[in-house]
């Protein structure tokens, strides 16, 4: 073997890995091993066999199933869940004597404090894990192969997790040539509730908004430019996915959503007293705020 080829051998699988829901980001993460040069089997559990179908005939995965007795488990040793976070708890039960203590359980959720209830199921072999990249589309017939390369990768180990499974999950990340970062459950939840939860639940209010001031005479939806659809593109994503985020993060939707009506707030008292001075100062300040961001 060249040293080349030596180099991107994986150092994570032996046997097999299983990716539980092969939705958008589980076939994501399946296309992408492959054009890494991942040369193991990778399998695919998911309750709609219509997935498991099309992830078959589009190449993703090497064999699939609809059914947790019908998968050969003494070939697996690596099993990503990436189905909607609200299922974890329930895939965590049925697994949990289905695998060996040598198997390395991760995943792909939004959300990270579920890792607590995740380890009290699983053990130490659980690592928490959450590409930061995706979509507004869901299903395996839209997956990437370069969705996760150069994009930042969180991972959330606690006290309990078990340093050789983390390693494994570390060295799929690598793999996949991510940017891995560490950090508490608590403070990913937290971030995450802020950067990407808010938004969700603001565009999804925003085209709500459309709907309740559409009246008999005027249809709101006809006029949206670019604006509104650049702005509301990610309401359009999954509802299961998005509501079992909301819940599984309840607390942190919670403050955020307190925070940005208080914001919208700020914005109506200078719009209501016309603050002309006022009202350009604090558009100022917000407009470099965004344009720092890029
Ligand atoms: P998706 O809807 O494209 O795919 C989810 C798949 O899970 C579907 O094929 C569905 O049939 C399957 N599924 C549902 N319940 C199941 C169960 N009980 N057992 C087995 N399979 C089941 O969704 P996605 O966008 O790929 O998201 C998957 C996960 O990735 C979610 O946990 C989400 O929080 C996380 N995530 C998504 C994004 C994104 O932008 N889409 C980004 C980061 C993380």
């Amino acid at each position: 073997m060249d040293k080349a080829s030596a180099k991107n051998k994986p150092t994570f699988v032996e046997k097999g890995l299983l990716i539980i829901g092969l939705g958008f980001m589980g076939g994501s993460l399946a296309k992408g091993l492959r054009k890494q040069g991942f040369d193991k089997p990778i399998y695919g559990l998911d309750i709609n066999p219509q997935a498991i179908k099309k992830g078959i005939e589009l190449g993703v995965i090497n064999q699939g199933w609809d059914n947790y007795e019908k998968v050969p488990w003494e070939e697996i040793d690596f099993v990503i869940l990436a189905s909607p976070v609200g299922t974890f708890e329930k895939i965590a039960q049925k697994l949990k004597d289905k695998i060996t203590p040598q198997t390395t359980v991760s995943d792909l959720g939004s959300t990270k404090r579920l890792v607590y209830r995740m380890e009290e199921i699983l053990g130490p072999r659980f690592v928490g894990a959450h590409p930061i990249a995706g979509t507004e589309k869901s299903g395996v017939e839209y997956s990437i192969d370069n969705l996760y390369e150069g994009k930042k990768l969180i991972i959330t180990p606690t006290s309990e997790t078990d340093k050789n499974h983390l390693q494994r999950v570390v060295n799929l990340w690598k793999f996949l040539k991510t940017e891995i970062e560490f950090m508490s459950p608590e403070l990913h939840d937290y971030i995450f509730g802020v950067v990407s939860h808010l938004p969700h639940a603001v565009a999804f209010a925003l085209v709500d908004t459309l709907r309740a001031m559409s009246n008999e005479k005027i249809d709101l939806f006809k006029y949206p430019g670019a604006g509104f659809k650049d702005f509301t593109r990610i309401a359009a994503s999954d509802p299961v996915m998005w509501r079992d985020i909301f819940i599984a993060n309840k607390d942190n939707m919670l403050k955020a959503i307190d925070h940005f009506k208080r914001s919208l707030e700020t914005l109506e008292n200078l719009i209501k007293e016309e603050k002309i001075e006022e009202l350009k100062e604090y558009l100022n300040e917000i407009s470099i705020l965004r344009r720092n961001l890029d």
